[in-house]
């Protein structure tokens, strides 16, 4: 199976573990490798196309909310050029932290998912709440529930795992490890760019919620431009597969 020309050599290292909503899984080789009982390549081929179409489409919801964050953000006097310099960050930090997990971005992504809790649990006690959102959200909020769901604790490891690939890069003076940092820190961006996509949709479904859901998609914002400001290697990481043409 290994030797399929078709399959893409690592393309599952820097990718969201997300193989239901993957756009490759017919030339993923750890996929088929789960899945060979139970699919055939042409069902897979078929499957891709629906999530191309999928991410295709969060990624427009992507652009409506950078916008809107902006326009929120000249509403409260701030400038555009004032919210790309607001980073967790004054400016780039000449060394990074020795322990990953106390990294403002760690801490920053693991606070993301307590106010993920936090807002799930006060959605589930509005008045008119009759089942817990989480696992039984209405039709049309379910693609975006999903997305919230699987990045919810998926961003903060990366993270981790991201910062202690470049000191351990840094201080071996390697090369590979830190472009593997990097790698690995444009798989947390995604993560958190499709989460603010996801969140805009839920933004505008549950305005008894605005205050918290804004708060979200602001402490998101920060933490992307602050990874960006960590990792500046990271959005022109190429990753096998997902980013370059591969036949
Ligand atoms: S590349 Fe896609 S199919 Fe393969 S492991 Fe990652 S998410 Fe799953």
């Amino acid at each position: 199976m290994a030797d399929d020309p078709e399959l893409i050599p690592g393309i599952h290292i820097y990718c969201d573990r997300w193989c239901g909503r993957c756009a490759y899984t017919s030339r993923c080789l750890q996929f088929r490798l789960e899945a060979s009982e139970r699919e055939s390549s042409g069902a897979l081929q078929n499957f891709d196309a629906l999530n191309s179409q999928f991410w295709q489409e969060m990624g427009e919801a992507l652009v409506q909310v950078m916008r809107f964050i902006r326009d929120i953000a000249a509403s409260g006097g701030l400038e555009a050029g004032d919210l790309q310099r607001e980073t967790l960050f004054s400016a780039p930090p000449a060394t990074l932290q020795r322990d990953a997990r106390e990294h403002p971005c760690a801490i920053a992504a693991l606070h993301y998912a307590g106010m993920v809790n936090e807002w799930f649990a006060a959605t589930d006690k509005l008045p008119d709440a009759e089942e817990s959102l989480l696992t039984h959200p209405p039709l049309f909020l379910e693609e975006s529930i999903q997305v919230i769901r699987h990045y919810h604790y998926f961003i903060y490891p990366k993270i981790v795992r991201a910062v202690e690939g470049r000191l351990g890069g840094e201080a071996a003076s390697n090369r590979d490890l830190c472009d593997d940092a990097s790698g690995t820190a444009k798989v947390a961006l995604i993560a958190i760019d499709r989460s603010l996509a996801a969140w805009s949709l839920l933004y505008k479904e549950y305005p008894e919620q605005e205050d918290s859901t804004l708060s979200i998609l602001l402490h998101l914002d920060r933490l992307r431009r602050s990874v960006e400001v960590v990792f500046p290697d990271a959005r022109s990481f190429i990753r096998p597969g997902f980013d370059a043409p591969y036949s």
